[in-house]
């Protein structure tokens, strides 16, 4: 929990360096700032998403919905951020390094649905799908967010 902690409050801090302070995230804004490429692969159903550090280019399945795609490519910053030496190659098996993925998960999480936004809308808006839209995130993953808030059970 402690860990997830630190990857929401670094998600927070680009966002905050980057400038970014309403949904939806434009992860192409980030990728700018960050002089970051993101290339789209024609891959098989189980990849996901590289992060290749030196090179600065984050791949993604270019056969996967883009609410997911945008969940991986702040995956693959959340690898850059908080785990700063290495490549990544986010290949359906990456259960070898669970702390790594789940800290990466939180970042993308956060840096997609930040619970501050999250708990603010709400305030108005009240079905998921319709946050899910705002957000572009997929309904899943808002799902999980309000539960994670206890807005939703
Ligand atoms: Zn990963």
């Amino acid at each position: 929990m402690a860990r997830n902690t630190a990857a929401r409050n670094e998600a927070q801090r680009v966002l905050l360096e980057v400038g970014i302070t309403e949904p939806p995230v434009r992860l192409s804004i980030l990728a700018d700032y960050y002089v970051f490429k993101i290339e789209m692969e024609d891959w098989p159903e189980k990849y996901e998403g590289k992060l290749e550090r030196d090179n600065r280019i984050i791949r993604v399945n270019r056969n996967h919905f883009r609410a997911k795609q945008r969940f991986t490519i702040a995956h693959e910053f959340g690898h850059y951020f908080l785990h700063r030496t290495g490549d990544f190659f986010d290949d359906g098996q990456q259960d070898r390094k669970r702390d790594q993925e789940k800290e990466a998960n939180a970042f993308a999480a956060e840096l997609l649905m930040p619970y501050e936004w999250v708990r603010h809308d709400y305030e108005t808006i009240t079905d998921p799908n319709e946050l899910a839209r705002k957000y572009e995130v997929s309904k899943q993953a808002m799902w999980y967010c309000l539960m994670e808030l206890n807005l939703i059970r």
